[in-house]
């Protein structure tokens, strides 16, 4: 009996056009995966189940009757609480927006839907996208599949859990510094993040503006560069939208990099790396060579200031972003009946705000005060461009660049929540991405004592298809893509 929640949204599509199966079944064995695991792996903070099943039922009629139907026609999609689903809760992970219904589809959301994809829940995340394990999530923390004592990474990590977990078809990610590629990493499954501006942030909730984007995490490279196909193009609701219009990238499905030129940058591979992790990037690399890619192993200096120079930014614009959860516009407010504005504000931030979010508003806040903008914010801008620097030399001599995705496997749960700091260095192979604002890809490229390592792939602006290309290759002719974990 084929389990339909453990397919894939190519091989699923199939099926539910030649209706051998309907998408009302599918949905039901989504769901039956559900209550059978989620109280081990807690992948979602909301479920749709009736909603999901209607939706489905009115897209089998449409096929039963010969009508023309999406590209994601009832094939089931979980979405990171992040972005904005109209009538359905959006709590970015955080106790503030806990009751927040927001009017409104972010433009992904309409995207998917116009495809007639199924939303059926909303994922888990580190609150308002703040960190790399969803430890911060103000609802618990997710489960790795893999190894359930183990973080998922994050901060999309219910939308990497609920994929490795079959507990969904698709899912949506954002990406502010790696929270895409590291969930995908830690899960084992495929996670891009998008050129700045390829894909609309209308109705995602902020928190970085200058750096994040959404993506598609997905189980295999196909099912990355159609979700992809989807989701892009120009969206005049979001002004840092670039000026294309939607395309397909199913083309870049071409299993071939012959004399293809990858770089490999060797700041990527410094202190803090796992042998593990390394020697599987260098398998990946030598599989390359042997498919005929050629390589030179190159250096990128100014990536060693990549995590204060993020971090300054990231905040900055986090404090900025955040003023608005005031208690009077959205969601949570503190009631105290005689207390005046300023009290109210107070209290509602102190008491709607996890520790993460506190942290970083008080730290972005101080460097955009007068007399330090100079010294941290503006500092780190210019660093910024050094860094972007030397992606745009990198990538003139080479197709990609193929680097680790997170230096380590996942580690414990527990283990670096306490200490921030430890936490922020393990993004120091993401968001360098984020700062130049190329696209990077992270896939599966092997196992350690069954925890997963992930491969990144950084591409030129605006050139996905050259690293969903490398990707498809090199899934081609790898296993690791259909392990699936023993839950
Ligand atoms: N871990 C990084 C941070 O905490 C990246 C998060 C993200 O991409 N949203 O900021």
């Amino acid at each position: 009996m084929v389990n339909y929640n453990e397919l894939t949204c190519h091989e699923l599509k199939e099926k539910i056009d030649n209706q051998e199966v309907s998408s009302e079944e599918v949905i039901n064995s989504i769901f039956d995966r559900i209550d059978k695991i989620e109280s081990k792996i807690h992948a979602y903070i909301s479920l749709f189940r009736d909603s999901a099943l209607q939706d489905a039922k009115v897209i089998d009629s449409q096929i039963k009757k010969g009508e023309t139907v999406g590209r994601l026609s009832g094939i089931p999609i979980a979405i990171k609480d992040v972005m904005c689903t109209k009538g359905k809760f959006t709590t970015c992970g955080s106790r503030i927006l806990e009751n927040y219904i927001p009017p409104f589809d972010a433009t992904v959301v309409e995207r998917v839907k116009k495809e007639d994809a199924i939303i059926i829940g909303k994922t888990n995340m580190d609150e308002f996208a703040m960190g790399s394990s969803t430890e911060n999530s103000a609802f618990g923390y997710s489960s790795n599949p893999w190894e359930l004592n183990r973080v998922t990474g994050g901060s999309s990590g219910g939308s990497a859990a609920a994929l490795a977990a079959d507990e969904t078809i698709l899912a949506l990610g954002s990406d502010t510094g790696g929270s895409v590629r590291c969930p995908a990493s830690f899960c084992s499954v495929v996670g891009l993040k998008p050129t700045y501006g390829l894909v609309s942030r209308y109705g995602l909730v902020a928190y970085a503006n200058s750096l994040e984007q959404i993506g598609p995490m997905t189980k295999d490279v196909t099912d990355c560069a159609l979700l992809l196909s989807i989701i892009n193009g120009n969206d005049h609701c979001d002004s840092t939208s670039a000026p294309f219009q939607n395309k397909s990238y199913m083309n870049a499905l071409v299993s071939d990099v012959k004399d293809f030129t990858l770089g490999i940058p060797k700041e990527f591979f410094g202190e803090g790396t796992e042998k593990a992790v390394e020697k599987g990037v260098w398998d990946a690399i030598h599989k390359f060579e042997d498919l005929g890619a050629n390589y030179n192993e190159i250096s990128m200096p100014h990536i060693a200031y990549s995590i204060p120079t993020y971090y300054l930014i990231a905040m900055s614009e986090a404090s900025s972003n955040l003023a608005r959860f005031d208690g009077v516009r959205y969601g949570f407010r503190a009631e105290k009946s005689e207390a005046d504005w300023d009290e109210v504000f107070g209290i509602t931030r102190q008491k709607g705000f996890g520790a993460e979010v506190k942290r970083r508003i008080i730290l972005g806040t101080f460097a955009l005060s007068a007399g330090y903008y100079d010294k941290y914010y503006l500092k780190a801008l210019k660093i910024r461009t050094l860094i972007k620097n030397d992606f745009e030399k990198a990538l003139s001599k080479h197709s990609a660049l193929i680097t680790p995705t997170m230096p380590t496997t996942p580690f414990k749960i527990g283990e670096k929540i306490e200490n921030p700091l430890s936490m922020y260095m393990g993004d120091i192979d993401t968001v360098p991405i984020n700062l130049a604002g190329v696209p990077a890809i992270s896939i599966p490229c092997g196992f350690v004592n069954n925890l997963p390592i992930g491969m990144q792939i950084i591409g030129r602006f605006f050139d996905e298809e050259t690293i969903l290309r490398i990707a498809y290759t090199y899934e081609q002719n790898t296993p690791f893509h259909n392990e699936k974990p023993n839950l």
